[in-house]
């Protein structure tokens, strides 16, 4: 059987007007496939670094890599998930941005009755990405309750996911944000300190809440414009994990400088070697699907845009306008 499916995707690489929307055929899913129907699509910013083609992808592009549904039918090999499963993922390569899709099935697990469709879609890439790096991408020798951590874009979709779950860690964390509102909403998701970073000086008042010592690790997907001055937060010994490039791409590194500045460390990890295996996505999910299902984490979705207007949806992310996690309505 063959069904239509709406579909966003780009010919050229480029600005939100590149984003077209199109109708295609979805067949039947092959060898260690499903075919979803979304319920939501996820948006993230690494959805912009694909449209623009800073990580580069073949033409046509069809963009997306979250997205929760329905399971419509299932290829040969899958055990897993069954026909009417109500699932999420995180996968690559992308194409979440269309109302169904046939793609492997090794990235999809069953989502909790107690998750709502949104919510699944809205929190598997950022959700995920928290736990590796809090649980899985920490400085040597760990981190333990009372531990001080920087986290970056501390308001946005990953960012208020990591307030909390660093306050359910007993992690001091600091979060930055580029107004006083997005400060006040990192606080109130669990940041224990907020530093506006458009009008103050992170890595001062990083100094000043730590009485000079620094902090453990830095979480910064900002890039460009703050990677320099994260090292200069860190103690001796400790872990600047840049896994984002918001503000653009990080210049080349001399490695010789994380000598001078405490024998420092630095990583640059991505959420697809985390879920390489598909035991590994479902430890992962369980942990997040735990917290946020115990009530210790909630998702915030403070946008949400039909499929047609998913334009406007990036122009907003890359305003840094929007708070919290995005949404497309299917
Ligand atoms: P966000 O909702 O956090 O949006 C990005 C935020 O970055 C903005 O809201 C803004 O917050 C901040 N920012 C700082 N400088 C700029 C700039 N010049 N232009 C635009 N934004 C800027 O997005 P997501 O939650 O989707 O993702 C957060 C980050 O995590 C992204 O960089 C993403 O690529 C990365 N990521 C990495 C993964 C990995 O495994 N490596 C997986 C998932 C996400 P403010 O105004 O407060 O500064």
């Amino acid at each position: 059987m063959s069904l239509r499916s709406r579909a966003i995707q780009i010919d050229a690489f480029g600005g939100p007007e590149q984003l077209r929307l199109v109708e295609r055929e979805v067949g039947e899913p092959g060898p260690g496939e499903i075919r979803i129907r979304h319920h939501a699509v996820g948006l993230n910013f690494i959805d912009i670094y694909q449209r623009t083609g800073l990580y580069p992808n073949a033409l046509p592009l069809a963009l997306g890599m979250e997205g929760a549904g329905v399971i419509e039918a299932v290829g040969e090999g899958v055990s897993h998930l069954a026909v009417g499963d109500r699932a999420a993922y995180a996968s690559q390569p992308p194409g979440a941005y269309c109302e169904r899709r046939v793609m492997p099935a090794r990235s999809v697990v069953r989502l909790p009755e107690a998750i709502d469709f949104e919510t699944g879609a809205a929190m598997m890439l950022k959700g995920l990405t928290v736990q590796y790096l809090l649980r899985g991408t920490q400085p040597q020798g760990g981190l333990q309750p009372g531990d001080t951590i920087l986290f970056h874009a501390a308001a946005g979709g990953v960012g208020l996911i990591a307030c909390q779950w660093a306050r359910a860690m007993g992690l001091v964390l600091i979060g930055t944000a580029g107004s006083d509102e997005k400060c006040a909403l990192a606080a109130e998701h669990g940041a224990a300190h907020v530093i506006n970073y458009r009008r103050e000086d992170f890595v001062a008042r990083v100094k000043e809440i730590t009485g000079g010592k620094g902090v453990k690790a830095v979480y910064d997907s900002v890039g460009a414009d703050t990677f320099m001055k994260s090292l200069d937060c860190l103690a001796p010994f400790g872990l600047l994990a840049n896994f984002g490039n918001a503000s653009g791409k990080v210049p080349p590194l001399d490695v010789g400088i994380l000598g001078g500045k405490g024998s420092l460390y630095v990583s640059r990890p991505t959420l697809f070697t985390h879920i390489a295996t598909r035991e590994r996505t479902q430890a992962m999910a369980d942990d997040l699907f735990g917290m946020v299902m115990s009530g210790q984490v909630s998702i915030r979705i403070d946008q949400r845009y039909p499929l047609e207007q998913v334009a406007q949806a990036h122009r907003d992310l890359e305003a840094r306008s929007t708070t919290g996690c995005s949404v497309l309505t299917l």
